[in-house]
């Protein structure tokens, strides 16, 4: 279901109450529906696409509530093809290094602890990383997702260099027969020009053990923030490039729609979605069953 309980009955409650009864599509039901993905934070381009489409089948037509979400969900859905990508760390080289970037409060600590947790129960052996060398809290909180999810743990004190620690940890991955390395960083925005040169000396050092490492550069963004999510993707995608998207705590908002832009101004797909704080809380995206279960 994609977690989007709450955008779901915004989006729901709204479309019910705009298409109470069967009656001809005209151009103020045709504005209130637009307005209503605005407010989902699908944003203007994405609701003038959608609206368009819409009008162009059923304008003047008899329509009903259930004829409209089956034509927003298609609309939304169509937006959204060919931006589903997979993520499966088991399938590529090994180690399989995934690297893993956002701005602190985004999820990233707890994505990460549910892939480990993930690839743990399928048998493969995993190094957690904490790269985050400059919140203690983060390095513990992290770690108690390594000791529970069963994963080994590599971490340095407060301040530590954290590009030295990734390269000593893929190192050692490779000597040590690892599947996956899992890398969390820093997400301080305070000081971003130095936080993104952090990232950057990161990938730098972990090319030299291997040049096609980072196999994976997944940014962390939080559904909650609304379009902020779109400046984030904005910041990190051209600055440091990423491979894939994660989008968090779908369940916990009614703004789930900012899914949609962020997937069509980013370079690269949506991958994985959070709908919970839980270890089995993040999901494979499946931007159909996403559309769907967006319209209520
Ligand atoms: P980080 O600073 O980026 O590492 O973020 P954390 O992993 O520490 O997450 C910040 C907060 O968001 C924590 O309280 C998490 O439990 C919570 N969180 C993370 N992902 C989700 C999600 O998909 N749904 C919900 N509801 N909460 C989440």
């Amino acid at each position: 279901t994609q977690g989007l309980t709450k955008s779901s009955k915004q989006m729901g409650d709204q479309i019910a109450q705009v298409f109470v009864a069967k009656a001809p599509l005209d151009q103020a039901k045709l504005d209130e529906l637009e307005e209503m993905l605005i407010e989902a934070d699908l944003g203007p381009h994405s609701a003038a696409r959608i609206t368009e489409r819409f009008a162009a089948e059923k304008f003047g037509k008899d329509v009903d509530e259930r004829e409209i979400r089956e034509a927003l969900s298609a609309a939304i859905g169509d937006e959204l093809s060919g931006r589903q990508g997979e993520f499966d760390p088991l399938s590529g080289p090994r180690p399989y290094i995934v690297l893993f970037i956002g701005v602190n409060g985004s999820g990233k600590t707890t994505t990460l602890g549910k892939i480990a947790t993930d690839l743990r129960r399928r048998g493969a052996k995993v190094l957690v990383v904490a790269g985050d060398t400059f919140r203690a809290a983060a390095v513990e909180q992290l770690k108690v997702w390594a000791e529970r999810a069963g994963a080994d743990f590599m971490g340095r004190p407060t301040g530590s260099d954290a590009a030295g620690l990734a390269f000593d940890a893929v190192q050692k991955a490779r000597d040590e027969g690892y599947d996956v390395v899992l890398i969390d960083t820093a997400g301080r925005l305070q000081n971003k020009a130095g936080l993104m040169e952090e990232l950057l000396k990161i990938i730098r050092v972990v090319k030299k053990i291997d040049p096609e490492a980072p196999h994976e550069t997944l940014l962390v963004l939080d559904a909650t923030v609304g379009r902020n999510a779109l400046a984030q993707e904005n910041i990190f995608g051209n600055q440091i490039g990423v491979s894939g998207i994660v989008m968090t705590k779908l369940d916990g908002t009614a703004r789930g729609g900012v899914l949609v832009p962020v997937a069509q101004a980013s370079d690269s797909p949506i991958k994985l979605v959070g709908v919970g704080e839980g270890v089995d809380d993040l999901q494979p995206f499946d931007a159909r069953a996403f559309a769907r279960t967006l319209v209520g």
